[in-house]
């Protein structure tokens, strides 16, 4: 044989080896918006955070490959239900609205929608935000929420961080947030504060497809085990420090 088609033949190899994988690990798609701290957010060139690592555990566990893809939160659920992604997983609140769309895991978190304002407002309960402008993130349950307010105008923001701003420099009077999320981007700034009544309190869980029921298993015996190991609460309190 010619060395060129050995050559040749040597690199077909290699490039069957890896695209049709050697030890072929299946991989495990999550769709998350890493603008979320500590739940997900962008570390250099990793995305870090309570989510990831519960999802490298349970991919370990299935023994498949985490891939995470960094997208706009209110295409998350269509990305699960089209099957661009396998998991949804990203502070999601489970709601009734949301399960006519996608099938929820059970629950890994508890969390709140709080209320952030500047520190000289004189909004001090949920109550106060009548006839007030609210900044939110789009499709977002602060979003659903802001929209039973009397008298609100709701400002819609593709990301918390946008809303932040726009409260910093007076142009709303107040943000509609998640908990953990609400206390990163306050401890962050000298100007605002979190109000401690909560708006409503909420349940985490990961999203699947509706037909991959046999995912949905695979994750709930999965999230299961690291409960009853600890290893959910490890992570969770590696990120969230007790008060
Ligand atoms: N928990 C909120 C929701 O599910 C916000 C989540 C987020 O912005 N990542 O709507």
């Amino acid at each position: 044989m010619k060395k060129s088609v050995i050559v040749l033949l040597a690199v077909t190899m290699m490039i069957c080896l890896s695209a049709c994988g050697g030890a072929s690990s299946q991989k495990l798609v999550m769709a998350t918006n890493a603008a979320f701290p500590p739940y997900e957010s962008v570390d250099g060139s990793e995305i870090i955070g309570i989510d990831p690592e519960i999802a490298k555990l349970i991919a370990d566990d299935l023994g498949r490959e985490l891939v995470i893809e960094d997208m706009a939160f209110d295409s998350i659920i269509a990305a699960v239900q089209s099957g661009k992604a396998d998991i949804a997983m990203a502070g999601l609140t489970v709601t009734e609205d949301r399960k006519q769309n996608i099938n929820f895991s059970d629950p890994y978190t508890e969390a709140a929608q709080v209320i952030v304002v500047k520190k000289d407002s004189t909004v001090t309960c949920p109550d106060d935000l009548e006839g007030k402008t609210i900044g939110v993130q789009i499709g977002t349950t602060g979003d659903i929420y802001a929209g039973d307010i009397a008298d609100a105008v709701i400002e819609r923001y593709s990301k918390y961080f946008e809303a932040i701003n726009a409260l910093n420099q007076d142009k709303i009077d107040a943000v509609i947030v998640d908990r953990e999320p609400a206390k990163v981007f306050v401890n962050d700034s000298d100007e605002l504060k979190m109000i401690d009544e909560e708006f409503t309190l909420e349940e985490y869980a990961i999203g699947v497809a509706k037909e991959n029921t046999e995912l949905l298993d695979q994750i709930n015996a999965s999230l299961k085990k690291l409960q009853d190991s600890g290893k959910i609460d490890e992570i969770i309190n590696k990120y969230i420090k007790a008060e």
